[in-house]
């Protein structure tokens, strides 16, 4: 079974306002198997909203309509809906009764315009609101099935949980979507495809989808099949061959953040690690610290952006500063032994680089980062050159710094 969301208001066609709805919705609809094929937004116009309404009911079997349920004259979906339908309006004294009950309860006189939240389109079921005084309405039109809800969040989720889904529970099939989300750090998107495109196009069911933000890859792979046990079976027959090819670089199968694995694996040595940063400003020291019960292995980092900062907080002798230049292979490895020196940390991480937009030149351009990290063996540093604006290269160096760790730790050699 498919489904459509139309989320109607004119305020969510500005800047100010999003649609979350649909959010809550999608995720409602997925539980029970049904798959959202297509959302929109339209602004308090009947006309667009009818010829909305009209080609959603042609191809889908749910159509869920949020907000325009008030009483005043911009709100529309109730024409709207019974003209896509081609039904009338009817008025409903019980509704009205209702509506003038609970505002006296609130010891207010009704205005007149409230009466236009009773009219029902010929041949609904008024789905009640705990909530607010917008009722919503349920509908079937050859083999379809509408659903007018109100805007207001937690009047929706309200009447969605308790009115919709008990009824839709009746109509959807047994079904199961499941989806597995692989992780990947190190690798250009469009490398992955061509890696992993040979196993998951094979396969129309799970879908995969490929996501890249940051400097990591997410394989979404999302399995619809009768039930449970026959879509875990399904997904990892898919993700078995992908991991394999992924190798080291794939981090983490259950969709935890880097910082999550990372921290998984100090833990577990019992190791700790510091930082030593200067492009990025403090941002490695918040990733790290940004998981909670963090404190166990991350023990604190320096924010040694000025070349003094970087002798006296890290002890990065002038002398390398004057012959390599601040980015450098040897300021980024002074600068990690220096942080290690200081904590008493296993582990310390160093960056340095040109995050821009100015600051560039021939021998070291925009987006050129050195990522030092040292340990007990040694220390170790990787060059890159990243493409973007400032906060493109600072999110991509912290990302390469934490995977840098991780392959340290869990490839290089035993605690
Ligand atoms: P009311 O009787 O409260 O007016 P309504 O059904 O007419 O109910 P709207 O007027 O369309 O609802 O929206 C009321 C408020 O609900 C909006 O100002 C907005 O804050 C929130 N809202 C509406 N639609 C959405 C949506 N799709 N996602 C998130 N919030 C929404």
């Amino acid at each position: 079974m498919n489904a459509e969301i139309i989320a109607v208001g004119s305020e969510m066609l500005t800047p100010e306002r999003v649609d979350t709805n649909s959010l809550y919705l999608t995720g409602e609809l997925n539980n029970l198997g049904v798959e959202v094929v297509a959302k929109c937004v339209v602004g308090d116009h009947r006309d667009r909203l009818a010829g909305a309404v009209r080609q959603a009911l042609a191809r889908s079997q749910i159509v869920i309509l949020s907000g325009g349920l008030g009483p005043t004259e911009d709100d529309v979906t109730r024409e709207a809906v019974a003209q896509a339908l081609g039904r009338h309006l009817v008025f409903c004294p019980e509704i009205a009764d209702a509506l003038e009950r609970r505002f006296a309860q609130a010891q207010r006189k009704m205005a007149e315009v409230n009466k236009r939240q009773a009219f029902i389109i010929e041949g609904a079921d008024v789905l009640p609101n705990d909530r607010g005084t917008a009722p919503g309405q349920w509908l079937e039109e050859s083999g379809s099935v509408a659903m007018l809800l109100p805007g207001p969040p937690h009047e929706l989720k309200s009447m969605f949980e308790r009115q919709c889904l008990p009824r839709l529970k009746c109509l959807a099939p047994q079904q199961a979507i499941r989806t597995v989300i692989l992780r990947v750090a190190g690798m250009p998107e469009s490398d992955l495809d061509q890696l992993i495109s040979p196993v998951y196009k094979k396969y129309l069911n799970p879908v995969t989808t490929i996501l890249a933000a940051n400097g990591e890859i997410q394989v979404h792979l999302r399995a619809r099949c009768a039930t449970e046990a026959e879509a875990g079976a399904l997904l990892a027959e898919v993700a078995a061959p992908i991991e394999l090819l992924l190798g080291d670089r794939l981090y983490s199968r259950n969709g935890d953040a880097l910082e999550v694995v990372v921290g998984h694996l100090l833990r577990d040595r019992r190791a700790t690690v510091s930082v030593a940063e200067s492009c990025t400003g403090g941002m490695l020291g918040e990733r790290f610290t940004s998981v909670p019960g963090s404190s166990d292995y991350f023990v604190g980092g320096f924010i040694a952006y000025a070349n003094a900062m970087k002798v006296e907080l890290l002890g990065v002798p002038p002398k390398v500063l004057e012959q390599h230049g601040a980015v450098s292979k040897e300021t980024a490895e002074a600068m990690a032994a220096g942080a290690r020196r200081r904590t008493g940390s296993t582990y310390a991480l160093a960056v340095t680089g040109v995050a821009g937009p100015d600051g560039g030149s021939e021998s070291k351009p925009v987006g050129s980062v050195y990522i030092a990290i040292a340990d007990d063996a040694g220390a170790h540093t990787e060059h890159r050159r990243f493409l973007g604006d400032r906060q493109r290269i600072r999110l991509f160096t912290v990302q390469m710094a934490l995977d840098l760790l991780r392959r340290r730790i869990a490839y290089s050699r035993p605690a």
